[in-house]
């Protein structure tokens, strides 16, 4: 039997499986979705720079992986790039994840030639201390890294303290002896920053990447419209599949790209706190775990007849859930969704990640495949018949 086979094979098994009956099913963990051709698009997607504002990198790619499962696309003026399946139905439903990766911008540079930053996104300034970057100038990219005192000299200082890490003590060294060798290589101010670590696996089945938050979503969104073409499936309303732009400083994308579509229902997926490493108190951020199952949330802007949907699929297919809250907004873009037009029925199921906002964003593979069937099975649920009403 070839790979391929073995692939096609175990998406048929999983289509089965979860056409019969409960009493005949029992608790083991699912059959993977992920095949090696689409784990290596993940790897070539988590390894392209995406930075806020600047996402047409991982954008182009996402769309040329989608494009084979939707019938037509298109790409908003901020650059959400969005798959179809039935673009004619009047009746849309939505599934979205986020695209942008947090980064820095280029703010101002010494005569020494040492580049001092702003943030681009929430990116975290305690872990940016000799770490490798790329700045994006005019001549392409241009390797730098964030210096750092030696441990041997940092003490020298007035007050005999070690320095903190803050957004104005930080700065990009990229070998430039002055300003003017800074500019020669294209870079200017504005020029967006990422850093260069990339995808790898851990043992276990621990995948870990920087901006897995949210570009594991857009992954999984698009697994699901594979799954879709695979099982041969058709869908009783027109199916979206989002993948959005600058969600990091504000859910902007999501707010932009749910008036153009006006959804009548919104599935939105992007990661959560993995809550077992140290530091993390539970009595404050829940119980979460990696390989533990898929995180839906209760909270005002997810819908609890759709939320509660969510939940009878999960049942039926046997896939564990994490129940979280949040209070006021869930500080994803199913907000914006929510909120959009006359209000748009939407649900969050998140991922569990440890180390959110650091170059080693860590998830594991079980909840990739999870997450993927949990919205597939849901999709199969829906109707433009389902009734959501609140009374
Ligand atoms: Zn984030």
């Amino acid at each position: 039997m070839s790979k391929e086979k073995k692939v096609k094979e175990k998406e048929k098994a999983v289509a089965k499986e979860s056409a019969k009956p409960k009493a005949t099913k029992k608790l083991s963990k699912p059959a993977t979705v992920l095949t090696e051709e689409s784990v290596g698009f993940l790897r070539n997607y988590i390894n392209t720079p995406s930075a806020v504002g600047f996402e047409s990198g991982g954008q182009k790619l996402w769309l040329d992986y989608i494009k084979p499962f939707v019938d037509t696309h298109f790409v908003d003026p901020y650059g959400t790039a969005v798959g179809v399946i039935n673009p004619d139905a009047p009746f849309k439903v939505v599934i979205e994840a986020h695209c942008d990766e947090i980064s820095w911008f280029v703010n101002y540079i010494n005569n020494e030639g040492l580049i001092y930053v702003k943030r681009n996104g929430g990116v975290d300034h305690q872990i940016a201390p000799a770490k490798r970057v790329l700045i994006h100038g005019k001549k392409g990219a241009v390797k730098a890294v964030f210096g750092w005192p030696a441990i041997h000299t940092r003490m020298s200082n007035p007050d005999n303290k070690e320095p903190v890490a803050k957004v104005d003590n930080l700065f990009l060294d990229c070998g430039a002896r002055n300003k003017k060798e800074v500019e020669e290589l294209g870079i200017h101010i504005g020029s967006v920053i990422t850093y260069e670590e990339g995808f790898d696996e851990l043992a276990n089945g621990y995948y870990i990447g920087r901006a897995m938050d949210n570009r594991i979503g857009g992954f999984m969104i698009a697994e699901v419209a594979r799954l879709l073409k695979n099982n041969k499936k058709q869908l009783p309303f027109g199916l979206y599949i989002v993948n959005a732009v600058q969600e990091e400083i504000g859910l902007r994308g999501a707010e932009m790209i749910a008036r153009r579509i006006k959804p009548n229902i919104a599935i939105i997926t992007d990661v959560t706190h993995d809550t077992q490493t140290p530091m993390i108190n539970k009595i404050i951020e829940g119980d979460v775990a990696c390989g533990k199952g898929p995180s839906p949330c209760y909270g005002p802007a997810v819908h609890n007849k759709l939320l509660k949907i969510v939940e009878d699929v999960a049942e039926k297919n046997n896939i564990p859930l994490q129940m979280r809250t949040v209070s006021r907004s869930t500080g994803t873009d199913t907000d914006s969704f929510a909120y959009a037009n006359d209000g748009c029925p939407s649900v969050l199921i998140s991922i569990p990640l440890r180390y959110m906002h650091t170059t080693v964003e860590m998830l594991h593979k079980d909840d990739i495949d999870s997450t993927v069937q949990l919205m597939y099975e849901t999709l199969l649920t829906l109707s433009p018949e389902t009734n959501l009403s609140y009374m």
